[in-house]
């Protein structure tokens, strides 16, 4: 059987490379063929995670980045529509939330190709994000719906998908951070005696409704200059640009580097004290690692773990910011295990396909 996977930006690289591997060793029968449409393109937002991650070099790339949105989907589905035309596969497997995602899933089921999405039914409720807009879109036209969370399963119960159609797997990225915690690298940045005895916290900000709002951006970094240890920034190029375009300067306490790859990123998570971001990726990989997180918006679609205790909303507030990461010094990450699954994701997923 031949499946198409359609990956394109930085978290789907992370995802893929589970079921990629999980393809291989259970599922000899499946011939995958990769497309990268290039949504992410700088050596240390995509390179490296193949390398890394030992994923399967793309048989495809369609080199589509850098556009809005609109240009961007418009050109994968074209792009992608015609690979189809040609490759044939029998299902298209596509990861997560981002304009790679909508737009490979609309190319296939226009062709009458089933597609899975692999972390389906996630919502925050919040139609100004264009990834809620992706995620609704996709589950919608998808066959098979790979949910991580109960929560996601009853997202997608509430807005009438078929229950046949969905299925809890649990959380591919729980399996990798598992399956890679053992090749953690410590990074140069995070080198310093000065980190190492007094412990630090670990921020990335790149969600749109941060980095293209300067208030939001500057209230963000006057909440780390606020806490009381040096704060790791890897920073996204996006958020770098607007930075740079703003005038906004990093507070001197805020180490800012470039983005690092995977295995940097699991060492920076495994040994900071606590998280603080926007990403919906590290939000989890913190709770994984036992660490505690201020999640920089108004939601989040991983609300098992506010309930938890482990996470807390502060939006781009510096005084929340400081008073979240207060709260959180006393949170008990020892309790609930297993909210998302036993690490066998993607196995499941490649013995469903
Ligand atoms: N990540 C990384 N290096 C970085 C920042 C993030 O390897 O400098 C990884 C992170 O560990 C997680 C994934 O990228 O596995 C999350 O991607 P991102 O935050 O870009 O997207 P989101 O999860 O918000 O969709």
């Amino acid at each position: 059987m031949k499946l198409l996977t359609i990956i394109g930006a930085r978290p789907q690289f992370v995802k893929a490379a589970v079921t990629s591997r999980a393809l291989a060793q259970v599922r000899p029968d499946i011939n995958e063929v990769i497309v990268h449409t290039g949504q992410h393109y700088d050596a240390n937002m995509s390179d490296v995670f193949f390398e890394e991650l030992d994923i399967p070099r793309p048989r495809f790339n369609l080199g589509i980045g850098g556009g809005t949105h609109g240009q961007n989907t418009g050109r994968m589905i074209e792009a992608i529509e015609a690979l189809l035309l040609e490759e044939r596969p029998e299902q298209v497997l596509v990861y997560g939330d981002t304009d790679s995602t909508l737009a490979g899933a609309l190319a296939a089921v226009k062709l009458h190709i089933p597609v899975g999405h692999v972390e389906a039914g996630l919502r925050s409720f919040n139609r100004a994000m264009p990834e809620e807009i992706n995620r609704v879109l996709t589950d919608h036209v998808s066959e098979r719906l790979f949910a991580p969370t109960q929560t996601a399963m009853a997202n997608l119960s509430r807005e009438g998908v078929d229950p046949a159609r969905t299925i809890l797997v649990g959380d591919v990225m729980f399996d990798a951070a598992m399956h890679y915690r053992e090749r953690a690298r410590q990074p140069g940045v995070a080198q310093s005696r000065y980190l190492e005895d007094a412990g630090f916290a670990l921020c990335t900000i790149h969600r749109a409704e941060n980095t293209d709002n300067h208030e939001r951006l500057r209230a963000i970094l006057d909440g780390l200059a606020a806490l009381p240890l040096h704060v790791v920034l890897p920073l996204h190029p996006r958020t770098r640009a607007r930075m740079q375009s703003a005038g906004i300067v990093a507070p001197d306490r805020v180490i800012v580097c470039d983005p690092v790859g995977y295995m940097e990123m699991l060492w920076l998570e495994m040994n900071c004290r606590i998280v603080l971001t926007d990403s919906g990726g590290v939000q989890k990989e913190a709770y994984f690692h036992g660490k505690p997180c201020v999640t920089l918006r108004e939601e989040t679609e991983w609300t098992e773990l506010v309930e938890a205790g482990v996470n807390r909303l502060a939006g781009a507030d510096a005084q929340r910011i400081l008073s979240a990461y207060q709260a959180l010094q006393s949170a008990d990450m020892g309790t609930h295990r297993n909210l998302y699954g036993n690490g066998d994701a993607g196995e499941c997923i490649a013995r469903l396909l």
